[in-house]
C-alpha cells in the first residue's frame, strides 16, 4: 500500500524534468514544492536544504481528477493517491457523515460530493441500499425541497438519475430538479445512459451529462445542442464496458458509447475523464488504476493524448471551480504526478509513476492490479 513518508510536507526541487502544460511538454526545468503548495522560481532561488529529486527522463503531470466516483472510505483514498488520482468527483454517496469525512483529509486525495442524487421512486437506483429513501424525488412539486436539503448539507453540485431502469423521473419533475439547482447556484449534472435519457436531460438544460448511451450512438444534432449549450459529457467509458462485459444486457453495445464520445469530441463538447469507480454495485470498478485506462478507452475514442491528459487535469478543476489546481504553476496545490516516459506519444506512461504528490504530501506508487 502507499504510505505517507516522512517530512512529507517539506521542501521539494523536482529538476530535469518536462511538464505536461495542457498541450506540450515543456523544455526539461525545475518545479519547487513548498508545504502544500507548487513553488516559485528556479531550484537555485528556491528554498535551501530542499530534498533534490532527479526528475531527468521524467514528466511531470498535475494531479490527475477522476470527475466520477464513488467513495466509501479513506483507504480507497490512499488508493487514489497511489495511483497518482489527487481530486475526485463523488456522484453519489450516503450520508452527509460520511462525505464529511472524506472531504478533506489533509495529504490525501481532495473530494467534492453530491451527496445523495434524486432518483424515482421505484427505479432501479431506488434499490441501491446506500442511497435508500433520502433520493425519492417523486413529483415537480418536491423539487425545492430536495434541492435546498442537499445544498443545506454542502452538496457541490446536485446529481439526477435519468432513465434508470423500472421507473422514471418524468420531463416535468427533472425540469424542475434542473431549476431548483440552478436557483440555489448550483451544476445540474444528469446520469443518462440511454439516448432518450439524454433528450430528456437536454431538454431540462443540465449542466453535465455523465456516462454515454450504449443504446446507440449519439447523432450529430444530440452533439451540437450539448456544444451550443456549453454542456460538458463525462462519459465513463470504463464504466459502460464493464457494463457490456459483465451484464451483457440485450441491445447494449460498447461501440455506441465510443461513437457517442467521437461525436461529442468532434462536435467541441469538453469531455472529462470519470470512471465511476464503486465497491457497492454489480458492476465493481476499481479505485485510480482505472483511471489510467479512462485515458486510454478516451485516445480509443479519438481525443488526442494532450486532451486525455486536460479531461483528467485542467479541465475538471475549470468546470468544477477548482482554481488551485489542475495546472503546474507557482501558487497552486502541490498536486503532481511525476511519470516515466512520453504520454503524448503513448498514453500509457501516465501508468508509470515514480512518485506522487497529493497537497505537498509525497506517496509512493502503487503497482496496478
Ligand atoms: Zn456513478
Amino acid at each position: 500500500m502507499s504510505s505517507m513518508e516522512a517530512g512529507a510536507f517539506g521542501k521539494t526541487a523536482v529538476t530535469n524534468v518536462r511538464v505536461f502544460d495542457g498541450r506540450g511538454l515543456r523544455p526539461p526545468g525545475t518545479v519547487l514544492i513548498e508545504g502544500d503548495r507548487i513553488g516559485e522560481g528556479p531550484a537555485g532561488t528556491g528554498p535551501s536544504g530542499a530534498e533534490v529529486i532527479d526528475g531527468a527522463g521524467g514528466v511531470l503531470l498535475p494531479g490527475l481528477i477522476d470527475s466520477h466516483v464513488h467513495v466509501r472510505d479513506q483507504d480507497m483514498l490512499r488508493r487514489l493517491c497511489g495511483f497518482g488520482v489527487t481530486t475526485v468527483l463523488d456522484m453519489a454517496n450516503g450520508s452527509p457523515a460520511l462525505v464529511d469525512s472524506l472531504r478533506t483529509v489533509p495529504g490525501l486525495t481532495a473530494l467534492l460530493s453530491a451527496g445523495t442524487p434524486a432518483i424515482a421512486p421505484g427505479s432501479l437506483h431506488a434499490s441501491f441500499p446506500v442511497i435508500g429513501e433520502r433520493g425519492l424525488v417523486k413529483d415537480p412539486g418536491q423539487a425545492e425541497q430536495f434541492v435546498s436539503d442537499r445544498a443545506a448539507e454542502g452538496s457541490d453540485y446536485i446529481k439526477i438519475i435519468v432513465g434508470s431502469p423500472g421507473a422514471d423521473h418524468d420531463q416535468a419533475t427533472v425540469d424542475a430538479l434542473v431549476g431548483a439547482a440552478h436557483k440555489h447556484g448550483k451544476q445540474a449534472v444528469a446520469h443518462a445512459s440511454s439516448c432518450a435519457a439524454v433528450a430528456k436531460a437536454q431538454q431540462a438544460g443540465v449542466d453535465v451529462l455523465t456516462h454515454v448511451p450504449l443504446d446507440q450512438a449519439l447523432d450529430q444534432a444530440a452533439a451540437a445542442q450539448m456544444a451550443a449549450a456549453g454542456r460538458i459529457l463525462i462519459p465513463t467509458l470504463t464504466m459502460m464496458e464493464t457494463l457490456v462485459a459483465l451484464l451483457g444486457r440485450p441491445g447494449d453495445d460498447y461501440t455506441a458509447a465510443r461513437d457517442s464520445v467521437g461525436a461529442a469530441y468532434r462536435a467541441g463538447v469538453p469531455i472529462l475523464a470519470g470512471t465511476d469507480a464503486n465497491a457497492d454495485s454489480p458492476a465493481a470498478v476499481s479505485y485510480g488504476d482505472s483511471l489510467h485506462h479512462e485515458l486510454e478507452l478516451l485516445v480509443g475514442a479519438g481525443l488526442s493524448p494532450a486532451d486525455a491528459l486536460r479531461a483528467a487535469t485542467d479541465l475538471p478543476a475549470r468546470y468544477f471551480g477548482l482554481d488551485d489546481r489542475g495546472v503546474i504553476e507557482p501558487g497552486r496545490r502541490a498536486d503532481l504526478v511525476l511519470i516515466d516516459g512520453d504520454p503524448l506519444q503513448d498514453i500509457r506512461a501516465t501508468r508509470s509513476i515514480r512518485r506522487v504528490w497529493c497537497g505537498g504530501a509525497g506517496h509512493a506508487p502503487l503497482t496496478q492490479g
